[in-house]
């Protein structure tokens, strides 16, 4: 991927098979996301006007980015990553220009998916405080605003966002035209602690004893993320018990989960 600072270009490799579980949630993202690239002349032909934005909310480490990435792939579109974090930490003037470069290049770059992730810094609430922090929001906010707006004429770019904390975005942006759509992404249940386990462990070599829908019983409150962890740890456990070890038991994964605490709650999840 080329980097220019604060920003990531590439065409991601993840697929939707990549992600465990949220069936749901892929298909409409095929549907909003995918279809308006790759057919486009059929968006024209019926008159469909095309979503613009997508919000992507829900608890850190369950696949908002990831989920970004494959409708990226899926459409084979150009993948630009900003950071809302990073965009708040520059220079006066800096991050407004970074901004519009950014929706500039993916203009050329077309078809391409902007993604900002920890959006609610970028387009936090307006007003209020007196505070010199709020103004540079203010400012990042107003440029991604005429950014959106902009887009009304190009074709094949969409801006996805993604945050934890939906209810800090200005609601200028829920406009038509700008983030129509949010959706939430939800912790996974049973069935998709399940799947990630095995997308987690495809590539690795797991003894017979190994039975998956057990632990995913067993790890109720992980995320993706912290799934994903459990089975690189159950690994590196393996490992260091014998560095020629030819596969990764139960009992490896077993060590790890008992050493691991998850972040989330219940009361966050229900
Ligand atoms: P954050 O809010 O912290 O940015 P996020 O919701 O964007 O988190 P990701 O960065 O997409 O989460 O996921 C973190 C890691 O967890 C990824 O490396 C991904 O492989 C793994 N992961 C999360 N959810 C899933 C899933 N449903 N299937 C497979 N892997 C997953």
């Amino acid at each position: 991927p080329s980097i220019t600072r604060g920003v990531t270009v590439e065409i991601p490799k993840v697929s939707w098979e990549d992600i465990g579980g949220l069936r749901d949630l892929k298909k409409k993202l095929q549907q909003v996301v995918e279809w308006p690239i790759k057919h486009s002349d059929a968006f024209s032909r019926l008159g469909v006007t095309p979503v613009r934005g997508v919000l992507l909310h829900g608890p850190p480490g369950c696949s908002k980015t990831t989920l970004a990435k494959a409708a990226a792939h899926a459409a084979q579109a150009s993948f630009f990553s900003l950071s809302g974090a990073e965009l708040y930490s520059m220079y006066v003037g800096e991050s407004e220009a970074l901004l519009r470069d950014t929706f500039r290049r993916a203009r050329l770059a077309a078809p391409s998916i902007i993604f900002f992730d920890e959006a609610d810094v970028v387009a936090a609430k307006r007003g209020g405080s007196s505070s010199s922090n709020i103004t540079v929001g203010e400012r990042l906010l107003s440029t991604l605003l005429t950014e959106m707006d902009g887009l009304e004429q190009a074709k094949g770019i969409l801006v996805l966002a993604a945050t934890n904390r939906p209810h800090a975005i200005d609601a200028a942006l829920m406009r038509p035209g700008r983030f129509d759509l949010v959706l939430y992404v939800p912790p996974p249940d049973l069935e998709a602690r399940y799947e990630i386990l095995r997308v987690h462990t495809r590539n690795m070599k797991v003894g017979d004893d190994i039975d998956l829908r057990r632990i995913a019983e067993d790890t109720e409150l992980f995320t993706g993320a912290e799934l994903e962890g459990l089975c690189r740890e159950a690994g590196i456990v393996a490992l260091r018990e014998n560095i020629s070890a030819s596969v990764v038991c139960n009992r490896h994964f077993q060590t790890v989960k008992e050493s691991l605490k998850p972040a989330l709650t219940k009361e966050e999840v229900n």
